[in-house]
């Protein structure tokens, strides 16, 4: 099967949000590093594009791959870098921060994570950061290859469970980037997004009303408590949070990222 975002081609790397290309419409691909999100990108686009990412100097900036009609992929820096020095993470971070609070044409963000170590702290403080935006997230559970079938889907439910309180718009789905599984089912979705009419501008930060923008597929459920079902052949969920639960906690704040 021919990959959905094939025609993808490496378009330029990012150092401040000024050098952003001119955008109808885009989607970022976040996660921790290591859990495969390069691997994921490639598997989407069939090409070896986010290693470009991964050469010397390049793995702190924002790398656009274009689609084509001014639409993009975009991959964001890896977070959970405890060594970097806080001199290097400061402007990694404000870029980041800014990128994901700021950047119009962006509909929505993928964020990556090992099925094995799902929701960590640092994603949920992602999740958190980016839910004001009332932009769509979908979550990538990769790795899925290393689970069984029942192991993952059990991981599959206690996610979209737990992120019903996290994001106020969010799905989550079983990947696997070696067994090529999921990727139709996530191009659906980033599809979906890309085609979408803009959604305008991004929400102030501290908006206390999260927006559920429309479906965008998968089986939905309904926030709080699981009522959804996985359908055979499935390997999505997509929940709503309610729309005025109230947030509890501390806002994150990019650093924590
Ligand atoms: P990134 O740092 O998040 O971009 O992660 P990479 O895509 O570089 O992957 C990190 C490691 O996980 C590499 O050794 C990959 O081969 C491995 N990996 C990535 N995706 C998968 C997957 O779907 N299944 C398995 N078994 N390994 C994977």
């Amino acid at each position: 099967m021919l990959p959905p975002f094939r025609s993808a081609i490496f378009f330029k790397s990012v150092a401040a949000l000024e050098q952003a290309p001119a955008s109808a419409a885009e989607i970022a691909f976040a996660g921790r590093s290591n859990t495969g999100k390069s691997s994921a990108i490639n598997a989407l686009t069939g090409r070896r594009l986010a290693q470009v990412s991964k050469t010397p100097g390049r793995t702190r900036l924002i790398n656009y791959y274009a689609l084509g009609e001014e639409r993009f992929l975009v991959d964001l820096p890896g977070y959970g870098y405890s060594k970097v020095p806080a001199a290097i993470r400061a402007p990694w971070e404000a870029l980041l921060g800014g990128y994901l609070r700021g950047r119009t044409p962006l509909r929505g963000l993928a964020i990556v994570m090992d099925v094995r170590h799902p929701l960590t702290m640092l994603d949920r403080h992602m999740l958190e950061w980016f839910r004001p935006t009332g932009r769509p997230v979908h979550v990538l559970l990769t790795k899925a290859d290393k689970l069984s079938r029942e192991a993952g889907r059990t991981v599959l439910r206690r996610v979209a469970s737990e992120l019903a309180a996290l994001a106020g718009n969010a799905s989550v789905q079983l990947f696997s980037s070696l067994k090529n599984t999921g990727v139709d089912e996530a191009a659906g979705v980033f599809e979906a997004w890309l085609a979408r009419s803009s959604p305008g501008p991004l929400e102030a930060p501290g908006e206390p009303e999260v927006k559920t923008p429309g479906k965008t597929g998968g089986l939905e459920i309904k926030a709080p408590g699981l009522k959804g079902e996985i359908s055979p052949g499935q390997n999505a969920l997509r929940f709503k949070a309610p729309r005025s639960g109230r947030r509890s906690g501390r806002r994150p704040k990019p650093s924590d990222v």
